[in-house]
């Protein structure tokens, strides 16, 4: 299902993704990014089916989206409500957004059409990272998540 919204904003630094099938895409300006991370927390192991998600972190109002996710609400380690967006139709992950927190999105990586910019902050949750999937060292590393940090 092809959706038809225009985007609003005008970009200088677009960044554009979305889902496999094309269904839900968003953009945002580069500049805007707050953080990015390795995620190596169970949770995102289990619903990308990898070793860790890689994260940006995006303020809500700089971001702009076509087409409809899924949410599948879990409580998060430190307390806080994470619901975690896919698409329905090819069961992308693509982002997440804490109840907690709605002044934020929190963007797969990955789902970018060109992510190869981005600069990394951290590494989070790195106590359960897999032996298979180390923490990468070139970043700092922490055991807690973003709420605490
Ligand atoms: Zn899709
Ligand atoms: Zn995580």
């Amino acid at each position: 299902m092809k959706h038809t919204k225009k985007w609003k904003m005008n970009m200088n630094d677009e960044v554009t993704g979305g889902c496999l099938c094309g269904d839900f895409e968003y953009r945002f300006d580069r500049k805007n990014v707050i953080s990015a991370h390795h995620c190596h927390c169970t949770d995102c192991q289990k619903s990308t089916g990898c070793g860790k998600a890689t994260i940006v972190i995006v303020p809500t109002a700089a971001l702009e989206t076509k087409g409809a996710l899924k949410f599948y609400k879990v409580k998060g380690t430190a307390g806080s409500h994470i619901s975690r967006g896919f698409c329905d139709e090819c069961g992308s992950p693509v982002l997440s957004r804490i109840e907690e927190n709605p002044a934020v999105q929190i963007i797969k990586a990955g789902s970018m059409t060109d992510s190869s910019w981005l600069e990394i902050s951290s590494s989070i949750w790195s106590d359960s990272a897999q032996p298979w999937s180390p923490v990468d060292d070139r970043y700092p590393a922490s055991s807690g998540n973003l709420q605490r940090s």
